[in-house]
């Protein structure tokens, strides 16, 4: 009976327990290139400038410069969403692997009218961006990341923060001494306002006591002698507070990860290695980074922008196939593709938002998420049972070790990604990556073996025969 059991029962297993000795250290190796990566991709343009960097050295070229022609491309959109492609041995018509993973993380945007003062000190306003649990932003160090277009069009680099000798901004919390009437009594909900999420950057008055807004001043003062910027400017920048700090090891053992923004860097850093190790595929390999998922994949450089389209048009014309809409049209159609992104792992003091026989596992390989979307799978992505057919194969016949998950109880709440918007092109898409625990906080944690495994299992589906 045992034997029968073994047979007929599947059981999801930990990586550490199915992994020969060699291949745990290939998972820590891989995880110290993907902390290097996480900490030079802070915002959405740092990672299109460290995956453009990445490509360029593994010989990718600009699929826009004419008199590139080696077949390993990729292309910057408005410098915010990235593609990658190696092109394959089948014409594109019978279309071509997708790993779509996006850039883009929650945090706080500057308003365009940000400077003020207030009790002599002086502050920027912010705007946040994707859903945040807004105390975890309190009494904790911030970076400053963003471009700013001056009135003669200088673009202006703000990166200050995460170097050793920086410093770093924060937004104050309230002391538990005088919080008890305002805050604790009442709902979570309405005790974090938006329009307190003020961030502190300065403190030092300028002029005579007598001159008005003189920290305001202080700070125009400043950033004028700094970057040659005045208050106007603001209007033309767009400015990021994310947390400052690196990606570190957590643990005594050194198995897992913290840091920020691993939604869904995570998946965008697996999806790039596997990408630029691939050589001679069946179909071409598409890497796709996008940007503005976490506000509904809006926006030119979201998810339901063309950019995809414009990519593709650009290999068929780069690999000399008769260029048409129909061509286009057919290479989408027969696409297949693996939304990127990542899931929630079983939190252990919140196992009751779980449904634990389909809930993820930290630690238990890359997660295939048949469907998202919530109460009722509304506006969810159904990838359909026969591609999960074949992804299911592909991960077995490369030992990739993998489970399913959803994203919390039926009814509890849930989620959605970018699959659906790739679905509208009659492609087979399915949401494919780690779970993670702490998801959208400034400290997410992911397991080493699992980025590994992603990155094992986005290399098989690159090089599958399908
Ligand atoms: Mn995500
Ligand atoms: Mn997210």
């Amino acid at each position: 009976m045992d034997e029968l059991q073994k047979q007929l029962t599947r059981k999801p297993s930990l990586v550490w327990d199915v992994i020969p000795t060699d291949e745990k250290n290939k998972a820590f190796e891989f995880a110290n290139a993907y902390k290097t990566f996480l900490n030079a991709s802070k915002t959405e343009r740092e990672a299109v400038k460290t995956i453009k960097d990445i490509a360029v050295r593994n010989g990718f070229t600009d699929i826009d410069v004419p008199s590139s022609g080696n077949g390993r491309y990729f292309k910057v959109f408005r410098n915010k969403c990235i593609a990658l492609a190696v092109t394959g041995n089948k014409p594109l018509s019978e279309g071509v692997h997708i790993v779509a993973s996006h850039l883009d993380s929650p945090r706080l945007d500057l308003k365009q009218n940000p400077l003020y003062e207030d009790v002599d000190l002086a502050f920027f306003k912010t705007h946040y961006y994707g859903g945040i649990r807004k105390y975890q932003w309190l009494a904790r160090p911030l970076a400053v990341y963003g471009k700013i277009f001056t009135a003669d069009g200088t673009e202006i680099d703000l990166k200050i923060g995460d170097s050793p000798d920086d410093p770093v901004f924060t937004i104050a919390d309230l002391l538990p001494h005088l919080s008890r009437r305002l805050q604790d009594q009442k709902k979570l909900s309405e005790v974090f306002e938006g329009e307190k999420l003020n961030l502190i950057i300065g403190s030092l008055p300028i002029g005579n006591t007598d001159l008005k807004e003189r920290f305001k001043l202080g700070m125009l003062h400043y950033l004028h002698t700094t970057y040659g910027i005045q208050e106007e400017d603001f209007v033309s920048a767009e400015i990021e507070i994310v947390p400052a700090g690196q990606a570190k090891d957590i643990g005594f053992d050194r198995g897992l990860i913290g840091a920020y923004g691993q939604d869904d860097r995570i998946c965008a850093f697996t999806a790039l290695k596997a990408i630029t190790q691939v050589s001679n595929p069946r179909l071409t390999g598409v890497a796709l980074f996008v940007d503005k998922e976490e506000i509904g994949s809006e926006g030119n450089t979201g998810a339901k922008s063309r950019f995809l389209e414009d990519f593709i048009s650009d290999i068929l014309i780069k690999t000399k196939t008769d260029f048409s809409e129909r061509t286009l049209r057919k290479c989408l159609l027969n696409s297949f593709a693996l939304s990127a992104d990542v899931n929630a792992a079983i939190d252990p003091d919140f196992q009751e938002v779980h449904e634990k026989r389909n809930a993820a596992r930290l630690g238990y390989g890359i997660c295939i998420t048949k469907f998202t979307g919530s109460g009722g799978k509304s506006g969810a992505n159904d990838a359909n049972a026969e591609y999960l057919g074949k992804i299911r194969r592909i991960f077995n016949e490369n030992n990739v070790v993998w489970q399913t998950g959803q994203l919390g109880k039926v009814d509890q709440g849930g989620g959605g990604t970018i699959a659906k918007f790739l679905a509208v092109y009659g492609m087979e898409i399915v949401d494919c990556g780690p779970a993670i625990l702490a998801m959208h906080s400034p400290f997410e944690i992911s397991s080493k073996p699992d980025v590994y495994m992603t990155y094992k299992a986005y290399t098989a589906f690159f090089n599958a025969t399908f």
